[in-house]
């Protein structure tokens, strides 16, 4: 992670033309939301998306929530049915977070969904962020703007607490109104699900919908990385491989060249940006199992090789 200086810039519009132009160059800004500061970047490009990692210092991949100015860039993104047109028509712009299925062919960075193909999408409430997806003319991917493992941030100067020298710019317009993560519900199967509690109750969105929302342990899988549903190749899959066996597809990195490669050069940040993408090119390929070559546990390696451990050991 390289280090560089942070600007705290208070809401207007000479910092607002500065933090679009920073996002449209594929750096991340934090940003004020309803619910706490997020840390923004452009969700269609996927080396944007691996500097969240990266600055956050996540040590897993966990698909991201994208953020949009309405509805209808929502439905450019997402594919809704009647129970997703309700949620939004009652509850948009607002603290709910939809897990849809993805529309195919789109934009979006198969990091933003961890390669899933569900997503989670909202449209915000604050003014900050709303002007942000206008000035920018992108979806936004955010997570909560601080460092791995420490508080959500609602104000300016929790951001600069633990990310202070990792991103170039914090827009600042004072401490943010719920301090809650948003609320996420999945419609992605036949009963909605709640996947995190948050400041839209579930009896609430029950009543929208006019019909029962499973709660959170429901047969469900809750915790961030640890959902059964999170991205896995069929096919097998052997790590730290120094070269292709017989009947294997290897994805590279650095040294070790393969039909694929994370990063030819060892760019920690780009292997994070292509590894979704070099998975499902691999499951897709002729080959009957796949192996990828070592990637060190530094920066972002440390969330890479978490997740391909999941994939090594997601088998029956
Ligand atoms: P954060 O970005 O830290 O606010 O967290 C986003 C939350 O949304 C995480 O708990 C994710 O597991 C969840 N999430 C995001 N995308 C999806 C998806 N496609 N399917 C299920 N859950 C998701
Ligand atoms: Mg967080």
């Amino acid at each position: 992670m390289t280090l560089q200086s942070t600007r705290t810039l208070p809401y207007g519009e000479a910092a607002l033309a500065d933090a679009a132009a920073a996002i449209r160059a594929g750096q991340c800004v934090a940003v004020p939301t309803e619910t706490v500061y997020g840390l923004a970047a452009d969700a269609t490009d996927s080396h944007a998306v691996a500097g969240i990692y990266a600055a956050k210092g996540r040590p897993s991949f966990n698909p991201l929530i994208v953020h949009v100015p309405d509805a209808d860039a929502a439905r450019r993104i997402a594919v809704f049915d009647a129970r997703a047109d309700r949620l939004a028509a009652a509850f948009w712009p607002g603290p709910l977070t939809l897990v849809l299925p993805l529309r195919p062919g789109g934009e979006i960075a198969s990091l933003v969904t961890a390669g899933l193909d569900s997503i989670a999408i909202r449209v915000p409430a604050h003014r900050a962020m709303q002007a942000l997806l206008a000035a920018s003319g992108k979806p936004l991917a955010a997570p909560s703007a601080n460092a791995s493992g420490t508080i959500s941030p609602t104000r300016a100067a929790h951001v600069l607490a633990t990310l202070d020298g990792r991103i170039p710019l914090i827009l600042d317009d004072g401490p943010t109104r719920a301090g809650l993560e948003s609320t996420i519900i999945a419609l992605t199967g036949t009963q909605a699900r709640l996947l995190r509690p948050g400041p839209i109750a579930a009896a609430t969105l029950a009543a929208a919908l006019g019909e029962p929302v499973l709660a959170a342990g429901d047969g469900a899988v809750v915790a961030p990385g640890m959902m059964a549903s999170h991205y896995a190749p069929s096919k097998p899959l052997r790590l730290n491989a120094a070269d292709a066996r017989p009947g294997e597809w290897l994805i590279g990195f650095g040294a070790v060249a393969g039909q694929d490669t994370l990063s030819a050069t060892g760019d920690l940040i780009e292997a994070g940006a292509r590894l979704f993408d070099s998975l499902h090119r691999a499951d897709a390929s002729e080959a009957e199992s796949i192996a990828i070559a070592p990637v060190p546990m530094d920066g972002l390696g440390a969330a890479i090789n978490d997740r391909l451990a999941r994939a090594a050991a997601d088998r029956d």
